[in-house]
């Protein structure tokens, strides 16, 4: 784990980025949130970010992110933005505050179940695969009507936006599209379905200035602030 100092630095030069992206393209930068993404590593990285002044994290594994929720006394929003297996959908309802990575109908109807158990109204983002790629989860953009409308349709979730993770490609302008398909698929959904969904959790440390240009609400960043992942 890098020192704090170095965090701070990192979080500087990210901010920077940021603020540059905004630039480019006309938009405000308070319109894009910084989530960082802490998974593979230890709890001082969740201390890390509060200290910085951000107040969300992002995980991908229930057990790692449960974890550190028993071991950090802070307050924090912990975000899942892995894969969710439906066998964990149940812990998961408990220790996230939202979950971006709802990418199966049968995932949402037991998100939604367990919510409703636990007294709790989860909000949730749609992950689609906008990139098409094989390697990654998601819906595919033809099923989008069908899902929302069955989102929409439950009690105990609430649809707060998309969110995409485009695929590892060298050529940016690969990412660039997937994002921009992501927002048209958004600005679609909204206009047919008259709802407003306002996040878009879109970009990560390779390609977030990309991101920002086709409208990110929500960056997800790891290693441009804690340096590289161990696995
Ligand atoms: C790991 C991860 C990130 C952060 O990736 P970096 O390239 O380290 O910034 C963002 N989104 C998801 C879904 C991830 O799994």
């Amino acid at each position: 784990m890098i020192p704090y100092s170095e965090f701070e630095a990192n979080l500087l030069l990210v901010h920077a980025r940021i603020l540059r992206a905004c630039e480019a393209c006309g938009r405000s930068p308070e319109t894009v949130a910084l989530l960082p993404v802490t998974k593979n590593h230890p709890v001082e990285a969740v201390d890390f970010v509060v200290r910085g002044g951000l107040t969300a994290v992002g995980e991908n594994r229930v057990q790692e992110a449960s974890e550190k929720r028993s071991s950090y006394s802070g307050r924090v929003q912990w975000e899942l933005i892995g894969h969710l297996q439906s066998n964990k959908a149940r812990d998961a309802v408990a220790i996230f505050d939202r979950i971006q990575s709802v990418d199966s109908l049968k995932l949402l109807r037991r998100l939604d179940r367990f919510a409703g158990e636990q007294g709790k109204v989860l909000p949730i983002l749609l992950q689609f695969n906008t990139g098409e790629d094989p390697n990654k989860y998601g819906f595919a953009r033809g099923e989008a009507d069908f899902v929302l409308e069955a989102a929409l349709g439950v009690a105990n979730l609430k649809v707060d936006g998309l969110m995409t993770v485009a695929p590892l490609d060298d050529d940016l302008d690969v990412a660039r599209a997937a994002f921009e398909s992501l927002r048209e698929l958004r600005d679609g959904l909204a206009e047919r379905f008259s709802v407003s969904l306002p996040e878009l959790s879109m970009g990560m440390t390779g390609d977030l200035e990309q991101a920002i240009a086709a409208g990110s609400t929500q960056i997800r960043v790891g290693t441009a602030l804690f340096g590289e992942r161990h696995y």
